[in-house]
C-alpha cells in the first residue's frame, strides 16, 4: 500500500484521554501518531470553566486544551487530521487504521473518540440548528447577549453551561423532565443562588418554533399535569445526555448493546492490541480527570504489549 503509515501505536482521538495515552506512549520511546476529524481538545474545547481538574483553581476548557497539547508534542507525540472510519485487525501484531486521509498502520492501536450530545429529537431542532438551537455555550453564547434563552437538561453540562450563560443572556430558564437535578451539589447551589436562573420542574419540550430566520419560542408540557404552554426564548441549549462515537468500530465486537466499549482495569478490549479510553468506554464518571487516567494507563499497557511481541 502505497501511502500506508506507520507507526508503533495510533490513537484515534486528541481529547484529554487520547491526548495523555500519546503522551505516556510516546515517553516510553514508542513512535506515536494521534488522529483525530477535528481540531486537538475534543469536548474541553466546549467547556467553559474547568474548576475540577486538579492543578487549577479555574481553567478555561480550550485553555487545558493547549496545555495538554503542547506536553503531548513535547514528548513526541504526532497529530494528523482524519476521520477513522474503519479498524482492521490483521494480527495480533498489526492493525490498520482506515481514515478518509490514508491509511495507517500500528502494533497497538487506543480508541480515544469520546461521545456526542444525544438530540432531544423533537420537530424544529433541526430546522434550528445554529439558528437558535446549540449544544455548546461557549461556542455560541456570545450570540445571545441580553437575550432570554432556555436550557434543556438537568445533569452537571446543562447546570453548568446555564451558569456560565447567565453572565451573558439576560436569562436562563433551566427546563428539567423531572423534579430535581442529577448535577453535583456545588452546581446545583451555584446555579439556584443565581438570580438570572430559573428552573422549570416536570417539563418536556415537545417542539421548538422559530420565525423561519430563528427560534422565538417552545411548546412545553407539564409531565404531571399534562398542561402545555409556550415559553419564549431566542436561544436553547440542549444537553440531554450522551451517545458513544463507536460507528467505526461497531463490527469487532468490543461494545456493549448501546455502543460503548468494554475494557477490563487496564483499558484493554478483547482484541490484544487494541485498548479504549476515555468517555467512549462503558464507565460511570466521564470527566477530564477520568480521561487522563485512563489515557494514562492505556500508553503504559501499549507499551507493555509492544514490549512483548
Ligand atoms: C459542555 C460540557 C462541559 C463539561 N464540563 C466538564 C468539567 O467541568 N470538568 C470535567 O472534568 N469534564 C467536563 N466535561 C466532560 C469532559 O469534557 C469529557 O469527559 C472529556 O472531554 C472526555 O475526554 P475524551 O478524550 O474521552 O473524549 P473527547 O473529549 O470527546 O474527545 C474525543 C475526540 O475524538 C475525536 N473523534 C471522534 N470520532 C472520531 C473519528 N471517527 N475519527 C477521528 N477522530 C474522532 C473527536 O473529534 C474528539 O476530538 C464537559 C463536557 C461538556 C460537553
Amino acid at each position: 500500500m502505497a501511502d500506508l503509515k506507520q507507526y508503533d501505536v495510533v490513537v484515534i482521538g486528541a481529547g484529554p484521554a487520547g491526548m495523555t495515552a500519546a503522551t505516556y506512549a510516546a515517553r516510553a520511546e514508542l513512535s506515536v501518531v494521534m488522529l483525530d476529524q477535528g481540531v486537538y481538545g475534543g469536548q474541553m474545547n466546549n467547556t467553559a470553566e474547568v474548576e475540577n481538574y486538579p492543578g487549577f483553581d479555574s481553567v478555561m476548557g480550550p485553555d487545558l486544551s493547549e496545555k495538554m497539547y503542547s506536553s503531548t508534542t513535547h514528548a513526541g507525540a504526532e497529530y494528523a487530521f482524519g476521520t477513522v472510519e474503519s479498524l482492521e485487525v490483521v494480527s495480533d501484531q498489526e492493525k490498520i487504521v482506515h481514515t478518509d486521509s490514508g491509511d495507517f498502520q500500528a502494533k497497538a492501536v487506543i480508541i480515544a473518540t469520546g461521545s456526542e450530545h444525544v438530540h432531544l429529537g423533537v420537530p424544529g431542532e433541526e430546522e434550528y440548528q445554529g439558528r437558535g438551537i446549540s449544544y455548546c455555550a461557549v461556542c455560541d453564547g456570545a450570540f445571545f447577549k441580553n437575550e432570554d434563552v432556555a436550557v434543556i437538561g438537568g445533569g452537571d453540562s446543562a447546570v453548568e453551561e446555564g451558569i456560565y450563560l447567565a453572565n451573558i443572556a439576560a436569562s436562563v430558564t433551566i427546563i428539567v423532565r423531572s423534579n430535581q437535578l442529577k448535577a453535583q451539589p456545588v452546581l446545583q447551589k451555584r446555579a439556584r443562588e443565581n438570580d438570572k436562573i430559573k428552573f422549570i420542574w416536570n417539563t418536556s419540550v415537545q417542539q421548538i418554533n422559530g420565525n423561519e430566520e430563528q427560534v422565538t419560542n417552545v411548546d412545553v408540557i407539564n409531565n404531571q399535569t399534562q398542561e402545555t404552554g409556550k415559553l419564549p426564548f431566542s436561544g436553547v441549549f440542549i444537553y440531554v445526555g450522551l451517545r458513544p462515537n463507536t460507528e467505526a468500530f461497531q463490527d469487532l465486537g468490543i461494545t456493549d448493546d448501546q455502543g460503548w466499549i468494554v475494557t477490563d482495569d487496564h483499558m484493554k478490549t478483547a482484541i490484544p492490541g487494541v485498548f479504549a479510553v476515555g468517555d467512549v468506554r462503558q464507565k460511570n464518571l466521564r470527566q477530564i480527570v477520568t480521561a487522563v487516567g485512563d489515557g494514562g494507563l492505556a500508553g503504559q499497557q501499549a507499551y507493555d504489549f509492544i514490549s512483548q511481541i
